[in-house]
């Protein structure tokens, strides 16, 4: 798709987006998306909008992200989490032919929100990627044709109030105030969150007998139960076997990686197969009445 229809679609969505510095309505104008106060964000060539104003420094770099999306779309480990995601959009929405607008918040390079619209066979799902990292959402753009695409910080993001039908948050910093304000009267939010055995593979490979080792789970569901009502709890616990390519792919994607020493993640990307287990609860919750 290329830069101009990805500007039609904007506009088709235009009462969605909204300036993130003074709240106010934007319209598509010389490619541009801009503000009744002047404020201007450009469409990247790519087909994203960025609705930062001044770079953000990211340790996440070009050859995480293309890591991420090869183990995201080629590897299968996170399959059985998409397919549970798509099984509660399903369950909550039934009405398959009624339009879903979607938010990832935090969606890195693009390919979960990506994977779980595909999966969900409806026509009607609009995907909206909100990410910090240019490098992310470029990769997302140029990868994703039909979800839009915003480089925008979280606690400030370029959406109209009361929104999205639903809200995912997939192993990523969630800002619940924000979710709050961006969620429709019956919307959904649904939080990833690591459980104790997630990656445990290579978080013993990567880390001595340290903290590392294991996730200090903060009782993220109780932090989720003071903003939503929780509304269900769903376990995503398997072990998947993944080959030599993926191993190493799964330790660039992962930040684990940028404290541990080389030696130990170049013996861990040697291995010729692994079993890799995936450990994650998802929080579902909606608006409380
Ligand atoms: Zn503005």
């Amino acid at each position: 798709m290329n830069k101009q229809k990805k500007l039609e679609s904007v506009q088709q969505h235009i009462a969605v987006i909204c300036c993130p510095y003074c709240r106010r309505s934007l319209q598509v104008k010389n490619g541009s998306l801009i503000c009744t106060e002047g404020h201007t964000f450009d469409m990247a060539r790519q087909g994203y909008v960025n609705m930062l104003n001044r770079p953000r420094n990211q340790q996440y770099d070009k050859r995480l992200f293309a890591a991420r999306q090869e183990i995201i779309t080629g590897s299968g480990l996170y399959d059985v989490l998409h397919e549970k995601i798509v099984n509660v959009i399903n369950d909550y929405f039934p009405a398959v032919g009624s339009s879903l607008l979607i938010l990832d918040a935090g969606c890195g390079e693009g390919s979960h929100l990506q994977r779980i619209i595909e999966q969900s066979e409806r026509t009607a799902i609009t995907g909206v990627g909100l990410d910090l990292s240019k490098e992310g959402i470029k990769l997302a753009a140029q990868s994703y044709k039909q979800p839009l695409w915003f480089v925008g910080d979280l606690a400030k993001s370029p959406f109209a109030d009361g929104v999205f039908h639903a809200i995912l948050n997939i192993l990523s910093p969630a800002n619940y105030k924000e979710f709050q304000r961006l969620l429709a009267p019956n919307g959904l939010v649904m939080k990833v969150v690591p459980r104790q055995h997630y990656l445990k593979e290579l978080r013993e490979a990567l880390f001595r007998e340290t903290e590392k080792k294991v996730y200090r789970n903060q009782r993220p569901a109780c932090r989720f139960k003071e903003h939503f009502e929780l509304v269900d709890v769903i376990d995503v616990s398997h072990v998947k076997s993944l080959n030599q390519t993926e191993l190493h792919q799964l330790a660039l994607m992962s930040p684990l990686s940028w404290t541990a020493e080389r030696e130990r993640i170049a013996r861990f990307s040697e291995r010729e197969t692994a079993g890799i287990t995936v450990d994650l609860e998802i929080l579902v919750g909606r608006l409380k009445g």
